[in-house]
């Protein structure tokens, strides 16, 4: 792996599983201190702490337990970050939940928590992060979306909402920054090969009365031309470029890494 974050400083939010973990190993390895954010068993963490610190040359790397639903603690992690870190130059806007339910019985309480953490943790977050990269002049501020940000698909209210919400933000982030060194930009995923979406066979399976094999095939890739998972890999690897050497002018963009789920 090129070190191509070296003395670059990251937060990434929903980094003990799945993507953001994806994220975080990678961007150590191209040289760049992170710190973690998310929930899981206190071995899940430690886990995590233990794999990203090893990829930063040893040691744990350091972690934030903020419940990202409640903007006094996002501010508190991004605070946390800039101190732990010494700055804060890149910030994923990665932890997100969901819930698939027809929307006459989908519950209150799971539009009000997808709608904080899927987006306005983002906006809290970047509201608190901005500043210090506008004081160092660079920053990078990756937004993770979904295929349901440009997309909706049924008995996903609260989750395509929030997530094209995501991406509407990343573009008017992108306009008041556009002067400056500092880009913001998402990234879309199709389905991936992660806890969040790997729950969604075994009820798909179920309701069908197929097996799991049949159910992701058919049911959940259905949209997904490829018709095979997008890997964790992928979506790390697009976020380190989005760091990396050549990126400064990319800006305002919904990239999309959906086995051509958008493409038709
Ligand atoms: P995951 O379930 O593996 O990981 C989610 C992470 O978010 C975990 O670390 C979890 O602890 C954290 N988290 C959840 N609620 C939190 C809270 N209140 N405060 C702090 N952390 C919290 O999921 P994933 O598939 O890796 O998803 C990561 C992001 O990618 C999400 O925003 C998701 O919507 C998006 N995404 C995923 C897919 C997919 O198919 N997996 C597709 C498109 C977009």
């Amino acid at each position: 792996m090129d070190r191509t974050l070296e003395g670059r400083t990251a937060l990434i939010t929903g980094s003990t599983s799945g993507i953001g973990h994806g994220i975080a190993m990678l961007m150590a390895q191209a040289g760049a201190k992170v710190m973690l954010n998310g929930f899981g068993k206190p071995e899940e963490i430690a886990a995590a702490r233990a794999s990203v610190g090893a990829a930063m040359g040893g040691g744990d790397a350091p972690y934030s337990g903020a419940d990202i639903s409640k903007p006094d603690e996002v501010r508190a992690m991004v605070a946390d970050a800039q101190k732990t870190l010494g700055s804060l130059d890149i910030l994923v806007n990665n932890a997100g939940i969901q819930y698939v339910s027809p929307i006459e019985e989908f519950p209150d309480a799971k539009w009000d928590a997808i709608i904080a953490i899927n987006m306005s943790s983002n906006f809290h977050a970047i509201k608190a992060a901005l500043p210090g990269m506008r004081a160092r002049n660079w920053g990078r501020i990756i937004n993770i979306a979904s295929a349901h940000g440009l997309r909706a698909s049924p008995h996903k209210a609260a989750y395509v909402t929030a997530k094209h919400g995501v991406v509407g933000l990343t573009k008017v982030v992108a306009l008041e920054v556009a002067t400056t060194p500092i880009t913001s930009n998402a990234i879309c995923p199709g389905f991936v090969r992660t806890p969040l979406a790997e729950a969604q066979v075994g009820p798909l399976a179920k309701e069908h009365g197929v097996s799991e094999e049949v159910a992701l095939r058919d049911y959940l890739l259905e949209k997904q031309p490829s018709k095979r998972w997008v890997e964790v890999d992928d979506i790390a690897h697009m976020a380190v470029f989005l760091c990396g050497p050549g990126s400064g002018g990319i800006n305002g963009i919904a990239f999309s890494a959906d086995g051509g789920w958008t493409a038709s």
